[in-house]
């Protein structure tokens, strides 16, 4: 029987302004490296409140220049999440260093402070936390650390754009301005896109120029088109990109605010649904919505929850198990000889997550839909 509604895990909130920005630049010779570009950056860069912003072709790259900046090398360690998109870990792989994981913590969901420092020897470099679905890490303590043992940190805001920290009483900050350089991503199921793309922000002009560089295959401001002073990359966003960027970031404010209705009205919703919890927030942190994961209670296996996965599937929602371990994905454990068990709480938590529908032109039909669905799928399977 064919479904009574068809609801994507995701969707981009593209409007008018969007086409119109696009289209503009197609009527200009500049498709690339061009006035967009040096518009998008400054834009963002004022938005984050950093000194510099250099866009690229995907978060991946802006996280594999972002090591590159820090001088990451071969047999270097990078402590990170193993809870994550593989990218966070992968990219640290790029330089022939070490993804060393350590656990999270079961409320943030992100890289837990406690199991840091255990982790850290005398090839530790930098600390690498994520922001996963768009509540902040615990930057607070995780600086303390980082500068306690000289280390550099890059934060993973991939998740979180427009997230906050509150570092004093009613004082925030907002994540992606912590790290000695942070990544922020486009991609299509992201808060705002781009397409394809990323970008990187810090306050530190040699890595800005560096990571820019780096990206444009090794070209600097003074140098001539085919002199490459250093070894490069194609990381460039076209034009395009980043004027769909733009038009997304004007809204940026008005996007977050929808996709946080969202999430309330699935809160309220589900709230009194027995055996799952919802997304926890700390007092002391604003989350930038990026997707709505629910954790279906510990008696339920991984099985029961690829079951409910496929039940939901079935019924025309799109949803997903939000994330498997990385140390668990099959060249992890091959190349670094992880096994299960290695990181209890990340892999507890793994087995039974489940992302529902979540973007910002959702309704609160489509909502209420998937909680009734979900209800009856759970009730079946208990
Ligand atoms: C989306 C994302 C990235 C970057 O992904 P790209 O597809 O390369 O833009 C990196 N880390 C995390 C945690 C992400 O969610």
């Amino acid at each position: 029987m064919k479904p009574a509604m068809q609801i994507p895990l995701s969707s981009p909130d593209i409007g008018t302004l969007e086409k119109q920005y696009v289209m503009q630049v197609l009527d200009t010779p500049h498709l690339s490296l061009g006035p967009k570009l040096q518009e998008f950056e400054e834009e963002f860069a004022r938005y984050i409140g950093c000194n510099y912003a250099i866009a690229v072709n995907s978060g991946t790259s802006g996280l594999h220049l972002s090591l590159k900046a820090i001088e990451i090398q071969e047999g270097d360690e990078v402590i990170t999440t193993p809870f994550s998109f593989v990218a966070s870990a992968n990219c640290i792989i790029y330089e022939r260093a070490v993804p060393v994981f350590a656990d999270i913590d079961p409320e943030t969901l992100a890289l837990s402070p406690e199991f840091i420092e255990e982790k850290i020897t005398s090839a530790t470099k930098a600390i690498l936390p994520v922001h996963v679905f768009g509540h902040p890490a615990d930057m607070i303590r995780i600086m303390e650390i980082a500068e306690k043992h000289n280390l550099y940190i890059v934060e993973d805001a991939c998740e979180a754009i427009g997230a906050e920290i509150e570092i004093n009483k009613n004082v925030y900050q907002k994540t992606g301005t912590f790290g000695e350089l942070s990544v922020f991503a486009f991609y299509p199921n992201k808060q705002i896109t781009t397409g394809e793309g990323g970008i990187i922000v810090t306050n530190n002009p040699e890595k800005a120029a560096l990571c820019r560089s780096l990206r444009n295959q090794g070209r600097f401001d003074n140098g001539t088109w085919l002199q490459h002073k250093i070894l490069g990359y194609n990381y460039r966003l076209s034009d395009i990109n980043c004027a769909l960027g733009l038009a997304q970031l004007s809204r940026v404010e008005e996007i977050l605010a929808k996709r946080t209705q969202v999430a309330n009205w699935y809160s309220e919703q589900l709230k009194h649904t027995s055996d799952i919890s919802l997304p926890s927030q700390s007092k002391s942190c604003k989350i930038s919505w990026f997707v709505y994961v629910i954790k279906l209670a510990e008696k339920f296996s991984i099985d029961d929850r690829n079951l409910v996965i496929e039940r939901l599937r079935e019924s025309g929602i799109g949803c997903n198990a939000y994330f498997p371990p990385i140390h668990l994905q099959p060249f992890y454990q091959t190349y670094f000889g992880y096994r299960q068990g290695d990181f209890p709480v990340t892999e507890s938590i793994s087995a039974r997550t489940v992302a529902l529908p979540f973007y910002s032109n959702l309704s609160e039909n489509q909502i209420d839909y998937v909680c009734t669905k979900l209800a009856d799928i759970l009730n079946k399977i208990r």
